[in-house]
């Protein structure tokens, strides 16, 4: 018996009856009806479109629906649906392969795991196993998952319930100090980080955590050099660099990998998200040689029922084929010029834009009340009636992205053609009028 559709109302309301929403007061939440995504695009049950210019959660970085995929994943689960992790299938041989050929340097051993947070908590415990430390430094402008271990790695106030958390993690400060302060030039950025190391006792800590460009919390590009300091100040005192490319992964730079624009190799790099453009879940860590070679005589501590699924390691093989044969990532460097121009664009003119970063096609703009004091559009963890007003504009003009605090994102799938792209800045260009009105100078 085929069962009628749900309306959009029918579904908002059944899901808000019987599932809890993430990250909020379930009363608050205003979840928007999908029925259906192709490309860049979404649609309502009742047919409403939406241009997808988050690419869902920073992750759909293929377009929604692309048949290779979907046939790759149908194709493993008609074949193979499941096999246990003590078993050898041709999609987990096949994808630590190609991994190993995508990833910088010696990277070329890969533990799978579901997602993101499963990645970092992996990574914690390779770095603790490798280096028999315990302490793991992490940034405070930073998120890194919402299981125990790696909600205690995030800096963000997503961690502020979770605590007292995973013990031995130490924050340390970024080198962006939000909008008013700006940027640590990159020898004191590394400075306070040495000063940290020596005071927390550099035989004590296993490993520091960073997203190569942070994503959720500001789109935080790191100045030319901060990253190779930080690879030597972790060589230096035996520490392992774990870059978290979980969201800066797979493209989304107009790189494979956000540390290539630095020639980076980190011993530990953590993926999820674009790793499949999400269509399953599917995470990886990865580590260089010689730290998967500690692992020949010592016993892996860690496991998952899901650990290499099949079908989630057909499902990423399938995506990185589009990547290449699609030429995605140069792709996403070329549209991403032209998003760094249509960016620069609306700051010249909107005095309600107070900074807008980007690179590649991972973009952000922070909206601010006065360009002389840059008081943000909303507080830190906080809204304002401005920042509701905007994201209600973009939700009826049909253009999803994420609103948060003073900012919003400008994350379409790499596939984005550049008429697409020049629309969607259109309907931005005319929402900031709404916080251009609220600036005071
Ligand atoms: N790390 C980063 C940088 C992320 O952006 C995210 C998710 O947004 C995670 C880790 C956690 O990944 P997941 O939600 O798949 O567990």
């Amino acid at each position: 018996e085929t069962q009628k559709p749900l309306s959009g109302d029918e579904l908002v309301a059944l899901t808000k009856k019987h599932s809890l929403y993430e990250w909020s007061a379930q009363s608050k939440v205003d979840p928007i009806p999908v029925a259906r995504s192709k490309g860049i695009h979404f649609w309502t049950p009742e047919g409403k479109r939406f241009v997808d210019f988050n690419s869902q959660l920073m992750s759909v970085n293929i377009g929604h629906g692309d048949e290779r995929v979907v046939r790759a994943i149908q194709d493993q689960v008609a074949k193979l649906a499941y096999a246990n992790p003590f078993m050898a299938t041709e999609p987990r041989a096949r994808l630590g392969a190609k991994l190993a050929e995508i990833t910088p340097g010696d990277i070329d051993v890969f533990f799978f795991t579901n997602a993101g947070a499963e990645a970092n908590e992996n990574a914690v415990k390779l770095a603790r196993q490798f280096t028999g430390r315990h302490k793991i430094l992490a940034r405070y402008r930073s998120y890194h998952g919402a299981t125990a271990g790696a909600i205690s790695l995030t800096g963000d106030p997503r961690r502020w319930a979770a605590e007292p958390g995973m013990a031995g993690v130490v924050h340390v400060l970024d080198p962006y100090h939000g909008i008013q302060r700006g940027w640590d030039d990159t020898a004191t950025a590394l400075a306070n980080l040495e000063e940290t190391i020596q005071l927390e006792g550099p035989q004590t800590i296993a490993g520091f955590i960073l997203e190569t460009v942070t994503g959720t919390n500001g789109i935080l590009v790191p100045p030319d050099g901060y990253l190779q300091g930080v690879r030597d100040l972790c060589t230096k005192y035996g520490i392992l660099m774990i870059c978290d490319e979980v969201m800066a992964g797979f493209g989304r730079t107009g790189e494979w990998f956000a540390v290539d624009h630095w020639k980076v190799v980190p011993d530990l790099l953590t993926m999820a998200k674009g790793l499949t453009a999400s269509y399953v879940p599917l995470g990886a860590v990865g580590m260089r040689r010689h730290i998967a070679e500690h692992f020949k005589d010592k016993v892996f501590y860690g496991g998952l029922t899901y650990n290499s699924h099949p079908v989630g390691c057909a499902a990423a093989l399938a995506t990185i084929g589009v990547y290449q044969e699609d030429r995605l990532i140069e792709r996403a460097r070329s549209t991403g010029a032209v998003m760094k121009q249509l960016l620069a664009q609306l700051a010249a003119k909107h005095p309600s834009v107070g900074a807008a970063r980007s690179i590649g096609l991972f973009g952000l703009v922070e909206l601010v009340r006065s360009r002389k004091t840059l008081e943000p559009m909303a507080p830190f963890n906080g809204t304002s009636e401005e920042m509701q007003a905007l994201g209600r504009f973009f939700r009826q003009e049909g253009l999803y992205t994420m609103v948060r605090w003073n900012t919003f994102f400008t994350n379409p799938p790499l596939v984005i053609t550049e008429a697409q792209l020049r629309e969607a800045f259109e309907i931005i260009d005319r929402g900031l009028e709404i916080t251009d009105r609220a600036v005071r100078d």
